[in-house]
């Protein structure tokens, strides 16, 4: 146990973010650094309870008692140890998980929850710097070879493992470079790409191959990767974009969110040049429609492309403040979320819907809405429109970030006549296998679109399926 009375002496400090006028001029990370000691201590609060509900929030199970008993005493090499046991990638989830083990902390009842994201970001940065992260090839390969289509968080958890198992691994990408949407969707502010690329290194140095710029289902057939591999591992995501079919959805000026943050993605990596980039805030009105946060990334990013002023509506009403009597501990505490990107400047509204986009020669001048409340009949909720409520958000770039439907299913999916679920996702059974025998698939290709942390815990499991299906086969 950390320190048996640490919870109270100590009290919750976090590394913090740095100064919002200095942080917005430019896309490095907002998160700062706590030093060694102050992070020991708020290991030290852990009070090591008989049922770990922050373990069992979260969704790769990590030992967080057992890696914060050896934080707190100064045993930095054997956290990371513990933490390595359930996390291929810890460097990611420390960023941007919205900590769900946190929310089950049990000193989140009537105190403020141990620290445990930051404390999982501790201990993985120090076993990099001080080396205790090296390339570990297999000892011998299997003689099985696997295709992994798709580099995101879950495509690299399952390449990996897979990997380390002594199989030989591909991971095919689309993209010019792997990591998904960790790369191409989570803005640098909150994730430096160096960190993607520093994993994939260490897993190139342990044997995965890894060919980028290369669409499955169009520039190499599925049905051919199935005859050349043992195995095939689907991770291409859920990033089908849910539209918005309103009057004027046809002028210029109305963006998909993953278009634009693709492009500032792409600019901060020197793969897309300022001047070619077709979607920029400088100097606009931006109107962010959907609260969620790929819209809070669209305001971040919109404020330091120096727009004029940004707004983010959103459908549903204002969460509360405090959790409600039906949303008691340990779940995920459905309350207000104010992100760094908002604290930065941004007009928040919520239980407001979108009538028709209007604008003048082509081009998108402004947004007409109308305020909806949400009545619960019989347990369900129903939208109803507040008569009388309609008015205009005048708004020069539109930017629709309501979330996404299923994955792309034209070319791999349609080619390979997978079986799909009820809402369009992979159909898969209990092992993650698919309609086709030899073909799996993990992360939000079948869940939908989610969190990197499921889309890691999806890829550890697939991966030992797929360990198993070779053994027998
Ligand atoms: C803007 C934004 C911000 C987010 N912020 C957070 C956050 O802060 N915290 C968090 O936990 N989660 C966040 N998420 C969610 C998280 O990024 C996803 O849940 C996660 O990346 C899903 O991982 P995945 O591996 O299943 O799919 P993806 O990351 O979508 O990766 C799929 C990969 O497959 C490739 N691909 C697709 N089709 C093919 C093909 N035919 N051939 C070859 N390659 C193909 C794609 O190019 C992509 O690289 C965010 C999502 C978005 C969009
Ligand atoms: S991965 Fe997420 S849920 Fe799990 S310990 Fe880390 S921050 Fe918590």
């Amino acid at each position: 146990m950390a320190d048996a009375s640490g919870f109270l002496k100590i009290k919750r400090k976090e590394a913090g973010n740095r100064p919002i006028n200095e942080r917005i001029s430019d896309f490095s990370e907002v998160e700062q650094v706590l030093n060694n000691e102050d992070r020991m201590l708020q290991a030290s609060r852990c009070m090591d309870c008989g049922i770990p509900f922050c373990h069992w929030g979260c969704p790769v199970d990590n030992l967080i008692p057992e890696w914060n008993d050896l934080l707190y005493k100064g045993d930095w090499k054997g956290a990371y140890m513990r933490l390595n046991a359930t996390n291929n990638f810890p460097e990611f989830t420390g960023r941007i998980c919205p900590a769900p083990c946190e929310h089950a902390c049990v000193l989140s009842i009537n105190q403020e929850p141990v620290t445990i994201r930051e404390n999982e970001v501790a201990i993985v940065e120090k076993a990099f710097s001080e080396g205790y992260i090296k390339p570990v090839p297999p000892k011998y390969r299997t003689g099985k070879t696997v295709a992994v289509i798709g580099s995101g968080p879950s495509g690299m958890a399952a390449a990996d493992l897979l990997n380390k198992a002594g199989h030989t691994v591909t991971l095919f990408e689309k993209d010019e470079k792997a990591g998904g949407l960790l790369r191409y969707g989570i803005p640098d502010f909150k994730l430096r790409k160096s960190t993607i690329d520093r994993r994939l290194d260490l897993m190139v140095k342990e044997g995965l191959i890894i060919r980028t710029g290369i669409t499955i289902g169009k520039d190499i057939k599925g049905s051919e990767l199935i005859e050349q591999f043992d195995a095939i591992c689907i991770t291409i995501g859920a990033t089908y974009p849910r539209d918005l079919k309103a009057e004027g959805r046809e002028l210029k000026g109305i963006h998909f969110a993953m278009d634009f943050l693709t492009n500032q993605n792409r600019i901060n990596s020197g793969l897309l040049s300022k001047e070619e980039n077709a979607i920029n805030a400088e100097g606009k009105k931006v109107l962010v429609i959907g609260g969620g946060d790929t819209g809070s990334d669209c305001v971040g990013t919109s404020i330091r492309q120096k727009a004029e002023k940004v707004t983010q509506i959103e459908i549903l009403p204002k969460p509360p403040l405090t959790r409600t009597e039906n949303n008691p501990w340990p779940y995920w505490g459905k309350i207000l979320k104010t992100s760094t990107s908002h604290e930065e400047g941004c007009d928040r509204f919520w239980g407001i819907s979108t009538v028709r986009f209007l604008g003048a020669n082509g081009n998108v001048t402004g947004v007409e809405v109308e305020d909806v409340e949400w009545k619960n009949t019989d347990g369900r909720y129903n939208m109803e429109i507040i008569p009388g409520t309609r008015r205009i958000i005048e708004a020069d770039l539109v930017l629709l970030a309501m979330g996404f439907v299923h994955p792309v299913l034209d070319g791999l999916l349609s080619e390979l006549g997978l079986e799909l679920d009820e809402r369009q996702n992979i159909k898969v059974d209990k092992k993650q296998s698919t309609s086709h025998q030899k073909v799996f698939a993990a992360g939000d290709s079948i869940n939908g679109a989610s969190l990197v942390v499921n889309a890691i815990a999806s890829g550890r499991r697939v991966a030992k399926e797929i360990d198993l299906f070779l053994k027998k086969s």
